[in-house]
């Protein structure tokens, strides 16, 4: 990591540590997914060259080492998210930790009558493998409703909570609006039932520091490209005692104990739950990722954001065609729609002055209809990002607001 951005009181400087953002470029992604900084890009350069070998089942040193490497990942992953390292399983990314969930702790467990609880704002990610798990169980799905300010509303969570519900799954912070639970009290209504809570923490980990003892979640999953690390690696946290009673999600080389054909038994967690040749230069990428990300502090890339985000807020609340949805201390995320332009026009034309917004749904179909809208244009902010690249949005929406009148 370069220097710049190091000082203690001094704003993040860091884009040039970023390879795939060139001068100029205002990449307002980064809930989508985050660019990569040199430290990963190099450390899984390092991982296929130099010291490329299986893990877990090597006889020879090269092999061995790569075990210590794979297994120091994991470590670091659990000092980071305070957790133990046995608590942390290695999966693809937070959607394959939610169908893991569902199916190995859900399925076995749930029963008719039994009640799942969402919220309006979550990711289909959080809400379809919970729709096949009641399917499969005869369980039902409530749904908690937003506040005026698109806050998941804990005040409704709390009067709606009754013992059926046997698992409530939340996004720590929401992908479309920015909006940050408190992740402490939804723990503490969803236990004052006996339920099991899950957090999505895909857009919270990159935002705002997480530390799932002290929230005393029972799950907590991420993905480790929106950490800026490599895709294809991510986290499901899972209390010692609840992975333990679990059984595996998918069966293989790797989660065994001893295979006869008369009976087979597992691993104990996080080994059950990891199935096959893991991807192992992924573990080092988010190793290098989360080494990069705690070295500039989570504390200052929440401030970092949330001055951009006000920034922009400040100035969009300012042209007159523009709404801006979510409440306005969101975590590094700004959705907005503009009168009579369609969120896709609104992406291609910013496009063309080199800012890069996504567009759409955002994986979030239920909120759309709960905010009244289609689709939302979404900017979302990185270390990488600047009042720049703030600066480059605003004048491309003026831009639009002149192309469309
Ligand atoms: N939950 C949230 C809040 C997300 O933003 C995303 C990614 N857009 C996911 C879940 C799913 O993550 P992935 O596609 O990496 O599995």
């Amino acid at each position: 990591p370069s220097p710049a951005g190091r000082g203690k009181a001094a704003p993040l400087d860091l884009v040039s540590d970023f390879p795939a953002i060139p001068a100029g470029w205002a990449y307002l992604d980064t809930a989508a997914t985050a660019q990569k900084p040199q430290p990963v890009v190099d450390a899984i350069a390092r991982g296929y060259d130099r010291t490329y070998a299986t893990v877990h089942r090597g006889v020879y040193q090269r092999s061995a080492d790569m075990t210590l490497a794979y297994e120091a990942a994991r470590a670091r992953v659990a000092a980071f998210i305070g957790a133990q390292a046995g608590e942390c399983v290695f999966v693809r990314g937070a959607t394959e930790a939610i169908n893991l969930v569902a199916h190995s702790f859900a399925a076995p467990r749930l029963k008719p009558g039994d009640r799942i609880l969402l919220s309006m704002l979550e990711h289909h990610s959080n809400i379809v493998p919970w729709q096949m798990v009641a399917e499969r169980t005869g369980a039902a799905i409530d749904v908690v409703p937003l506040t005026d300010d698109h806050r998941i509303d804990l005040d409704a969570m709390q009067a709606m909570i009754r013992a059926e519900h046997k698992v409530v799954a939340l996004a720590h912070v929401s992908n479309v609006l920015g909006s940050v639970l408190d992740a402490k009290r939804a723990t503490r209504i969803a236990h004052s039932v006996g339920a099991t809570i899950l957090l999505d923490g895909c857009q919270a980990v990159p935002r705002v520091p997480v530390d799932v003892a002290d929230i005393g979640c029972d799950f907590y999953v991420f993905s480790g490209h929106k950490l800026y690390g490599p895709t294809g690696i991510g986290i499901l946290y899972g209390r010692a005692e609840l992975l333990g009673a679990m059984p595996p999600y998918q069966g293989g080389g790797s989660m065994i104990d001893r295979v006869t054909f008369a009976k087979t038994s597992y691993a104990p967690a996080p080994t059950r739950f990891e199935a096959g040749t893991p991807h192992i230069v992924g573990a080092l990428g988010l190793h290098a990722a989360i080494d990069y990300v705690d070295a500039i502090g989570l504390d200052r890339i929440h401030a970092h954001e949330t001055a951009l985000v006000a920034r922009t807020r400040e100035a969009l609340s300012r042209l007159n065609s523009v709404r801006l949805l979510g409440p306005d201390d969101s975590a590094g995320i700004v959705s907005f729609v503009m009168e009579g332009v369609h969120p896709h026009d609104i992406g291609t034309i910013l496009d063309e002055s080199r800012v890069a917004i996504r567009a759409g749904h955002h994986c979030a179909q239920p909120l759309m209809e709960a905010l009244g809208v289609e689709a939302t244009a979404r900017a979302s902010f990185g270390v990488y990002n600047g009042p720049a690249d703030v600066d480059a949005l605003v004048a491309g929406l003026e831009r639009v607001g002149k192309i469309f009148g």
